[in-house]
């Protein structure tokens, strides 16, 4: 008999993860990708022996890498050369004081008491309360599949209302372990990477800072694009069919399924599934016919987005740390510039990134590579944002804050300048709003309430990557896509 076939629209890294799994179980899949190279937001620059991650560049969540990879027939530590990153961040904070956070409970200890007596034995309640909110998120929220509002409103699940503090906001929440706001913004900054303020996320995320400690953040040799090149291989492994530079225009569908897909070139693709790893909001504004829920996506909540910075440099700052972060005193008013106000703070906190300090292959010898990162406000409906103003000012801070670290010379020795703005999130991988995040976070756009993995509509039409279920990250792409393709399994009625 003929397999089933499966046309995945975007090589992301859920996208990849989904089509190997479908691959193995027997399906004739077929990526379709806008871009000339896989991995999506996962993605490298390579210029003059320079090499950038320019999206994640954080391996957190070590624990769902390792699951994720075993449900691909493989191990994290096979696919993967890691190390631990141990202090995981540098933070400096504005008073010039800095935290090196660490797994070396002996040197927290010293570091959080010389910052607030006693503040210790918080710091180990926290890990206390990261921990059974990392245990109960992974079990009952990030590796479940909510198909029906039954799987999610039981009985058992309002028992979360309180284990998890889903309505308990999290900077508030930090009152009951430390004073010293330098402390609460030490172990909160992670809800960044959900596009959150703190100020405004479930006390639920505490599981991240605590991951972070309690499993490690891990650097794989050659960079986070290593990841996307080991999940390629067993893509390839497994039979997956790749076209590359062919943005698919059009998803066409009849009132109840989708038949195939258009692509720019003029080519028509057909298949009895179409999986769809492009943005999901994206995908209802420009590949579908605009329908109720085109509209309902618009009033969603975006997350931030962030101006980034390569530079090729022609020296080495040895003394500076592969991750440091410069948290701003004026914590709160940071995230309200960003997400209220959709801008760039007047004191932005910001993230350095000096991978030759991890692998040294990552820059000519003698030489530095380094990455600025600085989030800001996602693209506003009116365009009234200058880009290149807010990007000229972002460079500035960066440099000011190296400067209080000693580094003082940073522009002169610049060889070369890459940057990316709101504008070339949207333009590189469809990211509506330039929102590197995809949809936000917050309560009402979790869990049951985020998109699902499948069209309500069309039946043969699924889901899969950051602004679907479980949500943003590579880890949860990666979860996302196995979910994604064991519920097209289930539906093509194929055993396991
Ligand atoms: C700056 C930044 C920093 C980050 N840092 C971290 C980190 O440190 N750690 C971490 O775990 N996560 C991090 N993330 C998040 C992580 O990168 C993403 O959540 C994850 O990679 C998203 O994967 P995805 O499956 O949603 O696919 P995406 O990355 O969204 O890929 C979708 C693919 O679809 C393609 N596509 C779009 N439209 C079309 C079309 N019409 N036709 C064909 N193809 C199309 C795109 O080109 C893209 O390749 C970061 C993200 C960014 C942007």
């Amino acid at each position: 008999m003929k397999p089933k076939s499966v046309i995945v629209v975007g090589a992301g890294i859920g996208g990849i993860v989904a089509a190997t799994h479908l691959a193995q179980r027997g399906l004739h899949v077929t990526v379709v990708e806008k871009n000339s190279r896989p991995g999506g937001r996962c993605d490298r620059l390579s210029r003059d022996g320079h090499h950038f991650d320019t999206g994640p560049t954080l391996l957190v969540m070590p624990l769902l890498y390792e699951a994720e990879f075993r449900a691909l027939g493989t191990s994290m530590h096979e696919a993967l050369d890691l190390q631990r990153v141990d202090p995981t961040y540098h933070l400096v904070f504005d008073d010039g004081s800095q935290l090196a956070l660490t797994s070396d409970l002996k040197s927290m200890q010293a570091q959080l008491e010389s910052m607030q007596p006693g503040s210790f034995q918080g710091f180990l309640r926290y890990l206390r309360e990261g921990d059974q909110h990392y245990q109960l998120g992974m079990e009952k929220l990030v590796n479940r599949d909510f198909r029906a509002a039954s799987d999610f409103f039981t009985f058992n699940n309002l028992s979360l209302l309180f284990r998890l503090k889903p309505l308990v906001n999290h900077y508030r929440n930090m009152s009951a372990y430390f004073e010293d706001p330098r402390l609460k913004a030490a172990f909160t900054f992670q809800d960044v990477y959900m596009g959150l303020s703190p100020f405004e996320a479930p006390a639920t995320f505490s599981m991240m800072s605590y991951t972070e400690l309690a499993h490690g953040v891990f650097y794989p040799k050659g960079g986070m694009y290593s990841v996307t090149e080991a999940l390629m291989k067993l893509a390839r492994a497994a039979g997956v069919d790749f076209i590359f530079n062919s943005p698919v225009e059009r998803i066409d569908v009849n009132a109840m399924h989708a038949r195939g897909v258009d692509l720019s070139d003029g080519r028509r693709l057909e298949a009895d599934v179409i999986l769809a790893n492009a943005d999901l909001p994206y995908v209802y504004q420009n590949l579908l016919p605009h329908d109720g829920i085109t509209k309902k996506l618009e009033r969603k909540r975006f997350s931030c987005s962030v101006i980034s910075f390569f530079w090729g440099i022609d020296k080495t700052y040895g003394t500076l740390g592969p991750h440091t972060l410069f948290l701003a005193s004026d914590y709160r008013e940071n995230f309200e510039r960003i997400i209220r106000d959709l801008g760039l703070p007047a004191n932005p906190s910001l993230y350095v990134h000096a991978p030759a300090r991890l692998d040294p292959s990552m820059s000519p010898p003698g030489q530095d590579t380094l990455i600025a990162i600085v989030p800001v406000g996602h693209m506003s409906e009116n365009g009234e944002q200058d880009w290149r103003e807010i990007r000229d000012e972002a460079r500035q801070h960066v440099f000011c804050r190296l400067a209080t670290l000693g580094i003082t010379d940073v522009e002169s020795h610049i060889k070369f300048e890459v940057n990316y703005s709101p504008l070339s999130w949207r333009k590189r991988y469809n990211l509506v709003k330039g929102s590197t995040h995809g949809l936000s976070h917050t309560l009402t756009q979790l869990a049951y309430f985020r998109p699902h993995n499948r069209h309500p509509r069309y039946k043969n039409l699924y889901f899969v990557g950051a602004s679907t279920h479980p949500g943003t990250g590579m880890p949860t792409a990666m979860v996302s896509g196995r979910l994604a393709a064991r519920r097209i399994i289930d539906e093509l009625g194929m055993e396991e």
